[in-house]
């Protein structure tokens, strides 16, 4: 197996700056709440909670779909109930945005639970197997279709403490 750098920790770091301002400006006046989804969100979320305001409230969910590097289509973790996200407006932090059957499923879940607005905030986007169709508001990143791990992603649970974002070829 071969590992190749796409994104250094450098570009992302200075990525997620440029990010939280847009978001913060964004939802300055808004009732909020960030929903991260785990574990894929494991550092980007935090990254972009430091530059945001010390009263920003978050939640997480831990939702899978992933064996290997393939998706099983079959997404599990979803919570019955997430009474945090009633009233507010919410915005799902993911690591990176592939099929969009994720993001769908997820969306849809958090409008259904009362959220007043749902946006949609993902480091990575691939562009080529979309099958949903999902609106992200803030994309870090637009990669080809390769399959990376690093900065919270991973390949069986390994490789997610890579610091840069690398493509992997088996
Ligand atoms: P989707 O449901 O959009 O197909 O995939 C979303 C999820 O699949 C992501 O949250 C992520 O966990 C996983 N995924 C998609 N592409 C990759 C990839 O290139 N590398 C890793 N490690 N996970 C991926
Ligand atoms: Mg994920």
């Amino acid at each position: 197996m071969t590992f190749k750098t796409l994104i250094s920790q450098k570009s992302i770091q200075k990525r997620n700056r440029v990010l939280s301002q847009e978001i913060q400006r964004y939802y300055s006046q808004k009732e909020w709440i960030l929903l991260g989804l785990m574990n894929g969100s494991l550092y980007f979320l935090p990254d972009l909670l430091r530059h945001l305001p010390p009263q920003t409230p978050m939640e997480t969910w831990k939702v899978t779909s992933y064996l290997g590097t393939q998706s099983t289509g079959k997404l599990r973790g979803i919570p019955r109930s997430c009474p945090p996200l009633k009233n507010k407006h919410v915005l799902i932090v993911d690591d990176i945005l592939d099929t969009g059957s994720t993001l769908f499923e997820v969306r849809h879940a958090v409008e259904k639970m009362g959220a007043l607005s749902v946006r949609i905030a993902v480091l990575l986007s691939k562009n080529v197997r979309r099958q949903k169709n999902v609106k992200v508001h803030w994309v870090g990143f637009k990669i080809p279709n390769r399959f990376v791990v690093g900065y919270g992603l991973d390949l069986d649970g390994k490789y997610r403490n890579l610091p840069d974002i690398q493509e992997i070829q088996p």
